[in-house]
């Protein structure tokens, strides 16, 4: 019940295991009553325990004697940083060859340091070569008679998986000396012959068994609310080939050559709009077996789309694409860049919304912009809108692997596009200029892209080849000014447009930012003067029809980019910022 970042310790572990999405039901086992108020306080599910149990085993076999379940994954109560890998590990287990031969499993972790070798609080085990485990001890074993002994330790983390029967044993057997005498709950299964398959884990949580553990587990989760946001270094890869100038498309051959794989189509993905185009479609090299896919950039990229994407791919395909090839603006990239990730990585795109949830390299890809403003030729997200949530998959293995930057290709945008597209990079700049995250790695790349905007969308001397080009390199600076800063309020409430009402980026962020004087008092006059120079008209009262559900939805989505704010107004920005504030600059638009 003690105090973990506001949250009991229990609720968290409980929150924790429930987070994982790896079980049907989550229960808390106890035999206290504050437990089990605090539980379903919160929401949870628990357990009341009718007898009295020397371990926590005991507890959770009586708990499920009754229930239907296969299997049953035992986390201590004081485990609050339980990660899925972990659990998902243990689990795993039951699905190896040697599934049949397993009544349990559960998680070892390597540890290095002699002190927590030594250390009786920490349980340490050895296995034998299938990692089926031999012994667990509060000792070290094996014991190093020859200090250099060049063996590796390993703890045993208390999470436990068990078939339901061998719990159920574990229930009727009365408990051994030896299990007695470590007091070592497991020990009691090897003595009675049944076995258990030890997963490795090597994620770190902090385990609570003393007040001390509290107080680390107390600043390291400090530490992880901040990490994501403003963590001060970033080691972000950048795209690591481009290419530059009008005609250059013309290249695409010979770049992409020496990365076709034997019988591995290339797969381009292409905006729509250039299906009659021949200039541009003619150029493309298709060879053998590659595939051209026309995509409309009608709405904004969906995990749903991306999903149906790869299935479609990895249906017609037996060979793994040779590389992904987006033509188009940011909602093509952006498409070409999460195929490319869904491609090495299972399960859904939605699952991979945030930062750094990749795991696998993705399949070479290309970008080729056919439209400048949004950066995202070169960012490390691409934003997509799942069944929750509008949020970039955000990871290492995201930027393109070349991109190839023609300005010709911007030949034939929309005046309005144009501009609002335009827009998105000015607002980054500002964003990123203004924000509190801003260094001078940002500044550097942002103050260039913003000098750049003014000439573009300012200064009638500069001719519409030139300002193609400058708007090019325009939107490439400003999108590594955002790398190492965040974007800000703007961008924050024209998501919450974009959820609700389907608002395009450029246009929404636009329709948020002439009302942002209050933040960029000097931007929003400059951004009015463009909009009246390029005679821009923006949609208005786009938000007076909305039911209180839609407004409670757009705010919250805003608010919940906490990220956003934090760059924009600071750590204290929730002092500022509310859902009140929000709703009436949204009834302004
Ligand atoms: P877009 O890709 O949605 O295209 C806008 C319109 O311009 C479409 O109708 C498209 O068909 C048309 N178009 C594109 N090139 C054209 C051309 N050469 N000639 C004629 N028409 C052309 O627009 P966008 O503003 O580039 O991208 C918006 C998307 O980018 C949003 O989905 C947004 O979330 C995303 N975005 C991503 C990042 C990132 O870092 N990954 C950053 C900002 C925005
Ligand atoms: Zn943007």
């Amino acid at each position: 019940m003690q105090d973990l970042g506001g949250k009991p310790v229990i609720v968290r572990t409980y929150e924790a295991a429930q987070a994982t999405g790896l079980f049907d039901q989550v229960y808390v086992v106890t035999d206290s009553d504050v437990i089990f108020k605090e539980i379903e306080w919160h929401g949870g599910n628990a357990i009341m325990s009718q007898k009295e149990h020397d371990c926590g085993t005991d507890r959770i076999a009586e708990a499920v004697e009754e229930m239907d379940v296969d299997i049953v994954v035992n986390v201590q109560g004081d485990e609050p940083f339980t990660s899925k890998e972990g659990l998902e590990q243990v689990l795993r287990v039951f699905d190896g060859a040697d599934a049949a031969k397993i009544d349990l499993a559960s998680l070892m972790t390597e540890i290095h340091d002699w002190r927590e070798i030594s250390d009786p609080n920490a349980v340490k085990v050895v296995v034998d070569k299938e990692n089926f485990a031999l012994y667990f001890s509060r000792s070290p074993i094996p014991y190093p008679r020859d200090k250099n002994a060049a063996v590796q330790y390993f703890k045993h983390k208390g999470i436990y998986a068990f078939r339901k029967q061998a719990l159920l044993d574990f229930y009727r057997l009365p408990m051994t000396i030896i299990e007695a005498t470590e007091k070592i709950e497991c020990i009691r299964f090897l003595e009675y012959g049944k076995r258990i398959k030890m997963a490795v884990s090597n994620t770190q949580g902090i385990e609570i068994d003393t007040p001390e553990d509290l107080v680390r587990a107390n600043k390291a989760l400090k530490e992880e609310k901040r990490l994501p946001i403003n963590n001060k270094y970033r080691n972000f890869p950048m795209v690591p080939k481009v290419v530059f100038g009008r005609g250059c498309f013309d290249q695409l051959t010979s770049i992409i050559g020496p990365h076709r794989k034997d019988k591995a189509p290339f797969i381009f993905l292409v905006d729509e709009v250039f299906k009659n185009k021949a200039s541009v479609i003619s150029r493309i090299p298709l060879r053998f077996n590659d595939k051209l896919l026309f995509i409309s950039a009608f709405e904004e990229p969906k995990t749903e789309q991306v999903d149906v994407l790869v299935k479609s791919i990895k249906t017609e395909f037996t060979y793994r694409p040779s590389g992904i090839i987006g033509i188009g603006g940011g909602s093509i990239l952006d498409l070409a860049k999460a195929v490319s990730i869904m491609l090495t990585n299972k399960g859904q795109a939605s699952e991979y919304q945030g930062w750094d949830l990749v795991k696998n390299k993705a399949v070479y890809h290309v970008g080729i912009p056919t439209i400048s403003g949004t950066g995202a030729e070169v960012s490390r997200t691409t934003v997509l809108t799942g069944p929750e949530k509008k949020l970039g998959i955000n990871s290492d293995f995201t930027p393109f692997d070349q991109v190839v930057l023609d300005p010709e290709l911007t030949d034939g945008v929309p005046k309005n596009q144009w501009f609002y597209t335009g827009m998105d990079c000015f607002i980054h700049c500002v964003e990123s200029l203004n924000g509190t995250f801003l260094n001078e790695f940002s500044k550097s790349y942002g103050e260039k892209a913003y000098d750049l905007c003014l000439e573009i969308f300012l200064d009638p001397k500069v001719s519409a080849e030139t300002a193609q080009e400058k708007l090019m390199m325009a939107s490439w600076h400003g999108g590594m000014s955002i790398a190492y800063s965040q974007v800000g309020v703007a961008h924050a409430m024209s998501y919450g447009l974009s959820y609700v009402l389907g608002v395009k980026h450029g246009v929404g962020n636009c329709i948020v930012f002439q009302h942002l004087e209050a933040y960029y008092a000097k931007d929003v006059a400059l951004f009015k003067q463009m909009i009246q120079q390029h005679g821009i008209s923006l949609p208005q009262g786009i938000c007076r029809d909305l039911t209180p559900q839609q407004m409670d939805t757009m705010v919250a989505i805003a608010l919940s980019l906490s990220p956003l704010w934090e760059n924009a107004l600071g750590p204290d920005w929730e002092q500022q910022i509310n859902a009140g504030v929000l709703k009436s600059l949204y009834q302004k638009m």
